[in-house]
């Protein structure tokens, strides 16, 4: 059994959703391998820092996560593999990229209660003195609040209203 730890620099963004590992950051590594009957068995405990935006309110956000992960590299053989011993080496770069891309979150935010941006003037809402949305109407529905507001026309005819 073998134990190492490293820091490895990654040379391309992983992930492509609102957060990503940025090209040059850099993962830290706690390896365990350990040879077992069918080649070797890699698990350890990835860390990495994301950075991207808020999917509320755009906001640059950064946050450091951390994963497990265990595979086991087999002999080649007659068989295909994912993972492979290769020339006495195993190479953690899809196991470990792949853990730490199913880490980020589907919907990042700069804090839990975010509340966004305002639908309005796209500011945010954490920023404004309130915190409440401005109050406005789409103008698509002017026309149906003046319809509404005003008498019915026709309503002259109904009974009762003649004097
Ligand atoms: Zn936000």
């Amino acid at each position: 059994m073998r134990e190492t730890e490293r820091d490895i620099p990654i040379s391309e963004s992983w992930g492509e959703g609102l957060v990503s590992f940025a090209a040059g950051e850099n993962v830290h590594l706690e390896v365990r391998l350990e040879s077992v009957h069918e080649g070797i068995l890699a698990s350890g405990i990835a860390e990495a820092r994301y950075t991207g935006e808020c999917g509320r309110c755009l906001t640059a956000i950064e946050a450091p996560v951390e994963v497990e992960f265990q595979e086991l590299f087999a002999y080649p053989g007659d068989e295909a593999n994912d993972f492979e011993v290769q020339d006495d080496h195993v190479d953690l770069e899809n196991l470990v990229r792949d853990a730490l891309v199913l880490s980020l979150p589907f919907q990042p935010v700069c804090r839990p209660d975010c509340p966004g941006l305002d639908p309005v003037t796209g500011e945010r809402l954490a920023d404004v003195p309130n915190g409440e949305p401005q109050q406005s109407t789409d103008p698509r529905w002017d026309a149906l609040a003046q319809f509404t507001s005003e008498p019915a026309e026709g309503a002259e005819d109904a009974p009762g209203s003649q004097t």
